[in-house]
């Protein structure tokens, strides 16, 4: 069934999985072109060009374009997976358990937890009564403890779940990398983070997926595309590709949503403004050069203070922030002038420009960095050293200066890596006690999720055990204060994970 009527079809796509995705490319006349995707609901939905465009770079575009029309969406088949469908009772009562104290650093004594909905409705040390005992789902937790869910504040989905030879594979279709991400968000759940903030990516169709209840997965946090300038670290181009301005165009990366090349306030703006229409959370803007990337040396600062601050407007206008990459004194000192809230990294940063962070009440999203593998290029390796090398005197210097301290883990391209979100952790009794850590990877973290503002999908409290608050919640064999070891290994020790209220993985039944 053509959908292009009596139009020219230049091209037909079908999607391998089902067949339901499904469109073409059709040429209206010599100037006007039209992609038009039948969804399965049956609607068909369309998209007009209105350039010239040479038939191989239409072919492409028509791939990546109508790929993002078969995004997931709420009402799209949910991708199959291998988590169960969680079970939903009217309510569940946590019996016997000690809690993780939001302060961190100790238990409480042993109480009773009831979640009603998706909120924690009462803490009792007394047993609690309950009305319908056949209608609530009794779970003992006797020697277990009952924290909130972990929270990984630097993620990036997308890019996480698929090798780089999959994202640059001349037969790789959004929706295939889609696909492997929706599962990657069921493993991060299943390793007890309830919430992520995805610092760069196209993860809204995966988030409303999860949020519609089609797909288990944490909490997202997008930002959306990386703002990037010419020649920074978001700038993913190949030697040979030409800027926009200069006769190139788009990339499959920009066509995707993985970044914004941006070059002038205008163009910032205009980037900004287009993450926050598709419902971003926050704004990712690169400050400064990077290790993955491969023009840019450590040591650049990227983006004017104009530039900067124009980024910082935009994302202040909707009541939320910037957050950068940065590692390097001069490029956190300027985004500090231009107003920015958070820093993702800071690995090179000097005391004083550390202290400068607590001065201006700035966030430090700091990471325990591996080195880059030994098949990365030599000048990745060289550089991604330096970082880690720098990663000491950041936590040592931050904790010492009272910064605000938010952790995640910044996995990318390694799939069979992600297992470290949860084997981080303990790297952090380097610097911190174990009850510090565990509340910088719940109840700190939170906090800086709520830096949204108004733009917090989630409204609620997260990241703690108190009544009225969200229920994200790990029931966890043993004390994590005593041992923290036992965060690395959800699948032994985790024996319920609740999300939302709804519980998603029971050991226990
Ligand atoms: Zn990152």
């Amino acid at each position: 069934m053509p959908v292009c009527g009596g139009l020219t079809v230049l091209r037909r796509i079908t999607f391998k999985k089902s067949g339901l995705y499904w469109g073409e490319l059709c040429s209206i006349d010599a100037v006007i072109f039209q992609v038009m995707v039948v969804h399965p609901s049956g609607t068909t939905l369309r998209r007009s060009f209105m350039k010239p465009i040479l038939s191989a770079a239409a072919a492409a575009l028509t791939v990546a374009i109508a790929a993002s029309f078969a995004a997931p969406s709420p009402d799209a088949p949910a991708p199959a997976t291998a988590v169960a469908a969680p079970a939903r009772m009217e309510a569940t009562l946590f019996k016997n358990v000690r809690i993780l104290k939001s302060a961190g650093g100790e238990l409480s004594a042993v109480c009773h937890v009831l979640v009603r909905g998706n909120r924690i409705e009462k803490i009792s040390d007394q047993p609690i009564p309950l009305e319908n005992p056949d209608k609530i789902l009794a779970i003992d937790g006797t020697g277990k403890t009952l924290m909130p869910g972990l929270i990984d504040n630097h993620v990036h989905l997308f890019m996480a779940a698929n090798s780089q030879a999959e994202l640059m594979h001349p037969l790789a279709t959004f929706e295939k990398l889609e696909a492997k991400a929706v599962e990657e968000a069921g493993r991060i759940l299943m390793r007890g983070f309830t919430s992520v903030r995805d610092v760069g990516g196209p993860v809204f169709g995966i988030k409303r997926l999860i949020d519609s209840g089609k797909a288990p997965g944490p909490r997202i946090y997008p930002s959306g595309a990386m703002i990037s300038q010419t020649s920074g670290h978001g700038d993913f181009r190949t030697p040979q590709d030409r800027s926009r301005r200069f006769g190139g165009t788009m990339t499959a990366g920009e066509l995707m949503g993985v970044g914004f090349i941006a070059d002038g306030r205008d163009e910032v703006l205009t980037a900004t403004r287009e993450n926050l229409r598709a419902g971003a959370c926050q704004i990712k803007v690169m400050a400064g050069g990077g290790a993955a990337s491969a023009y840019d040396p450590l040591d650049v600062t990227q983006y004017t203070l104009d530039e900067m601050k124009a980024a910082v407007e935009a994302a202040d206008d909707w009541g939320t922030y910037v957050t950068v990459h940065a590692y390097t004194p001069k490029a956190v000192r300027r985004s500090i002038e231009a107003g920015v809230k958070c820093i993702e990294h800071g690995q090179l940063l000097d005391e004083d420009s550390m202290r400068l962070l607590a001065e201006h009440d700035v966030w430090l999203s700091l990471q325990t960095l591996e080195e880059a593998p030994a098949t990365a290029p030599p000048d990745t390796r060289a550089k991604k050293h330096t970082v880690v090398q720098g990663t000491d005197n950041a936590f040592k210097w931050a904790r010492k200066h009272h910064v605000k301290i938010a952790w995640g883990t910044d996995l990318m391209f390694i799939p069979a890596q992600m297992k470290n979100q949860n084997t981080d952790i303990p790297k952090l009794l380097q610097w911190f006690t174990s009850g510090e850590a565990l509340k910088m990877v719940t109840h700190d973290n939170a906090a800086l999720l709520a830096l949204s503002g108004p733009r917090n999908p989630y409204p609620g409290k997260l990241g703690v055990v108190e009544e009225g608050a969200l229920a994200d919640l790990i029931l966890v064999q043993g004390n994590p204060v005593a041992v923290l070891n036992l965060v690395a290994d959800p699948d032994k020790n985790f024996l319920v994970i609740m999300k939302d209220g709804v519980i998603h993985k029971d050991q226990l039944k």
